[in-house]
């Protein structure tokens, strides 16, 4: 069998983009997909739209990145978000760019971004091979022997591995890249789950649905390691919701992290206090669990009340002033401690892979093993949510095909 140039592992996002970018420069490239189908993590990212990149400054971009902002500082410049957003238009997808500078489809649907990558990888007559789970990748001299499918191998000069991370398994993504990584001699930072709810020590069974908006969440270790001001909701076993993503992919490589939320951020203790006292005065004869209806939603009531240790049914002209104190300071910090990130499986992204100090920057080529290149979330990056995963993808993409095309 003759030799190809490149092989790809994985048809996800940075698979797909790396083939495209290879067939359109003539590079003989081969995709080798475990799934029966390409890009099946893509059509469910943004809720089924595809948040695709994020129409900012590559520097903003860097901002957003949780872990491995130097190291991907060249790739980000070398393909914005701009290029991006180009490319995708260039393949006749419109979009349109939303809250937070967030790039989706026009047509709202992920189905645009599957279909146009998809459709360029095939009229570039790309050599796509889907149920073709790889399963060893040697290599002998200058060549590296691919092992998949059912007894099947091919040749190739070049290896590009693009299997992703190990969130959302179904997709296809099981953390296969690691193995192959490891097995050339490269360390795994340990994948850990990022942007996830998080499960909390204490019994918030009776609060599941409450959801909660201009919030503030702080994330302590013996310091404060975290703090984000937003929406968040809770579960049946702790916490979610955008402000909750964002601390988890914060906290997720720390132990015995405790969480205070500030009910009331607008407020300093002083001003909430006055308006307690406000409120205290116009319904004095009121239970105070009903008093508290003005500034709570109705089922936080009687959590909040039990941790500042107040009778629901108690009267208003009755509460202390030291109960009004633990109320305040209640509602200014309520107390939680994480128990874990939930699984790993249902993360949105992996935190942790290949390490990045064994990765040339400027090729995406092993600084261990030559022809050897990563893509993607296979590598120890991750970001934010808001378009900035896949913009990763599709960076990083571009880097490690512009190298290869270069050493053709
Ligand atoms: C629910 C959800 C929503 C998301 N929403 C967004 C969003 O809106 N915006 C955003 O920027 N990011 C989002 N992300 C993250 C984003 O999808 C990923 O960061 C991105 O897809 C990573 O691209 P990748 O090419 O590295 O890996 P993937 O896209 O996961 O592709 C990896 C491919 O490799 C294949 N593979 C794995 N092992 C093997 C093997 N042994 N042999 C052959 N093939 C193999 C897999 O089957 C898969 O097709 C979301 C993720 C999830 C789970």
């Amino acid at each position: 069998m003759a030799i190809v140039n490149t092989c790809i592992i994985g048809g996800g996002a940075s698979g797909m983009f790396a083939a495209i970018l290879l067939a359109r420069a003539g590079i003989e490239t081969t995709i080798l997909e475990k799934s029966e189908k390409t890009c099946k993590k893509v059509y469910i990212t943004g809720k089924g739209r595809c948040n695709l990149t994020n129409d900012t400054l590559p520097q903003e971009v860097l901002n957003n990145v949780v872990n491995g902002s130097k190291f991907l500082r060249s790739a980000m410049y070398k393909f914005t978000p701009q290029d991006t957003m180009s490319f995708f238009e260039d393949l006749g997808v419109e979009l349109v760019v939303e809250r937070g500078n967030r790039v989706f489809p026009k047509s709202g649907k992920s189905a645009s971004i599957t279909d146009a990558l998809r459709g360029e990888v095939k009229a570039l007559k790309v050599n796509v091979e889907v149920d073709s789970e790889v399963t060893n990748i040697s290599k002998n001299e200058d060549v590296f022997h691919i092992e998949y499918g059912k007894n099947k191998w091919l040749d190739a000069r070049n290896v590009l591995i693009c299997t992703g991370g190990m969130s959302y398994p179904l997709t296809g993504s099981t953390g296969d890249g690691y193995t192959f990584a490891k097995k050339f001699g490269h360390s795994i930072v340990t994948p850990v789950p990022a942007l996830n709810s998080i499960v909390l020590k204490e019994d918030v069974k009776a609060l599941e649905g409450i959801s909660l908006k201009n919030v503030k969440l702080h994330a302590y270790t013996t310091k404060r390691v975290a703090s984000e001001f937003g929406e968040m909701l809770f579960t049946d076993d702790g916490i979610s919701g955008p402000i909750v993503l964002t601390i988890s992919s914060l906290i997720n490589r720390l132990d015995n992290v405790s969480l205070v939320l500030d009910l009331k951020p607008a407020l300093d203790e002083e001003q909430l206090n006055a308006r307690l006292l406000r409120e205290f005065d116009i319904a004095k004869n009121s239970d105070i669990k009903n008093v508290m209806k003005e500034l709570l939603p109705e089922r936080l009531i009687h959590y909040v009340l039990k941790e500042a240790g107040i009778d629901p049914s108690k009267k208003v002209n009755n509460i202390t002033k030291e109960e009004r104190i633990r109320l305040y300071k209640t509602l200014k910090g309520l107390k939680f401690n994480v128990k874990k990130i939930s699984s790993i499986e249902s993360a949105t992204v992996t935190s942790g892979g290949v390490e990045t100090t064994e990765i040339n920057p400027g090729t995406m080529e092993s600084k261990l093993v030559n022809g050897l290149y990563f893509a993607g979330e296979v590598i120890d990056v991750d970001a934010f949510t808001g378009g900035f995963n896949l913009q990763i993808a599709f960076s990083t993409a571009y880097v490690a095909a512009n190298a290869i095309i270069k050493n053709k």
